[in-house]
């Protein structure tokens, strides 16, 4: 990427903050080992607007270039490092939209942790968001992901997204039903930086809104919490899960440099301490060769790979 220094991007727009040389392990909790040549953290729609205008102009591309991220938490980042990523974490605004006895219908930035939305639904005593409980990501990837688990996703509580096209030339809000959504995606808006979600929720007793919450914790008792990881490396083929077809083809544990396919989930692959991004990506392409061979099964990769065309998704 051509480099942009932090004068062009104050001179911009004054507000924007500019980080330069960024690990990448702080956008990829899978802690990736290279090094991000710019973060840059608008703070209004207008300012993000300004940005992407400005990158189309310096002929920088959505993907070669750039990338909206939020916590990085299903992406793994190209060993030889990433040109810029835009951050909306300062986009983080939760706004009552309407509020009666039955539902609540939010505004909230994209920027926002699902931690921060779920802490504030429990307050006001509502049910739909439990099954982000364990999700440690933001709601522009969950809304860009479909993320969820069986207990819900994305989808059932989206009811409309303010976002920009990728060259920045319309801003635009779309209603959305969950029609829109299919199973961890959101192909329209695979070209969007989605900066606000509209959400709607039901009310309901504290104690529905407490169970909802236990329950979402319950699955999370055989992930390996304690590695760094980026969630399930393979989206579940029909009728049957990418883990049980791992482990059923003796890969649980296999190891490439310091990637291993978790002993606790087959469908994770953690970190043991300093695995490239590539010992990642070999053991992802070992899976998928097996599984395919043995069961005939093709599994389709989950994590978003970022600044490495060869494993675009
Ligand atoms: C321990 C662990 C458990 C997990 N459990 C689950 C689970 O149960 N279910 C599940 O679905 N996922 C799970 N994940 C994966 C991940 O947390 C989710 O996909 C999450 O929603 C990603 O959010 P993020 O903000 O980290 O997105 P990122 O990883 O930062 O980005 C993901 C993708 O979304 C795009 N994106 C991010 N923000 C925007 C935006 N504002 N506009 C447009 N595009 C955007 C990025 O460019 C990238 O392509 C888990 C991950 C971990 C590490």
């Amino acid at each position: 990427m051509k480099f942009l220094s932090s004068n062009f991007f104050q001179n911009l727009d004054p507000d924007l903050i500019v980080l330069q040389q960024v690990p990448s392990r702080h956008y990829s909790s899978f802690h990736c080992l290279s090094t991000i040549e710019a973060v840059v953290r608008p703070q209004t729609s207008s300012s993000l607007q300004l940005l992407l205008q400005e990158l189309t102009r310096q002929e920088l591309m959505w993907k070669i270039d750039w990338v909206p991220l939020g916590k990085g938490s299903n992406v793994l980042i190209s060993d030889r490092g990433f040109g810029l990523v835009v951050d909306l974490s300062l986009m983080n605004q939760i706004s009552i939209v309407c509020e009666d006895e039955n539902e609540l219908i939010l505004d909230v930035g994209a920027g926002c942790g699902n931690g921060k939305l779920l802490q504030f639904l429990r307050k006001k005593r509502c049910k739909g968001f439990g099954f982000s409980f364990g999700i440690p990501g933001t709601l522009g990837g969950g809304v860009r992901m479909n993320a969820g688990t069986p207990l819900g996703s994305f989808s059932q509580c989206t009811i409309g997204v303010s976002a920009l096209d990728m060259g920045g030339q319309s801003m635009f809000d779309r209603e959305l039903s969950s029609k829109d959504f299919s199973y961890r995606d959101f192909p329209a808006g695979r070209d969007w930086v989605v900066f606000r979600l509209r959400m709607r929720f039901a009310k309901a007793s504290e104690r529905e809104v407490e169970r909802e919450i236990e329950d979402a914790k319950v699955k999370r008792a055989n992930q390996p919490l304690h590695l760094p990881n980026f969630g399930s490396a393979f989206k579940n083929p029909p009728g049957d899960f990418a883990a049980r077809l791992i482990e059923a083809a003796g890969l649980k544990e296999r190891r490439i440099g310091d990637a291993q396919i978790s002993s606790m989930h087959a469908n994770f692959i953690v970190n043991l301490n300093a695995a490239k991004t590539e010992d990642a990506l070999q053991l992802i392409e070992l899976a998928k060769t097996t599984v395919r061979k043995k069961f005939g099964v093709q599994l389709h990769r989950e994590v978003h790979v970022i600044g490495d065309s060869e494993y675009d998704s």
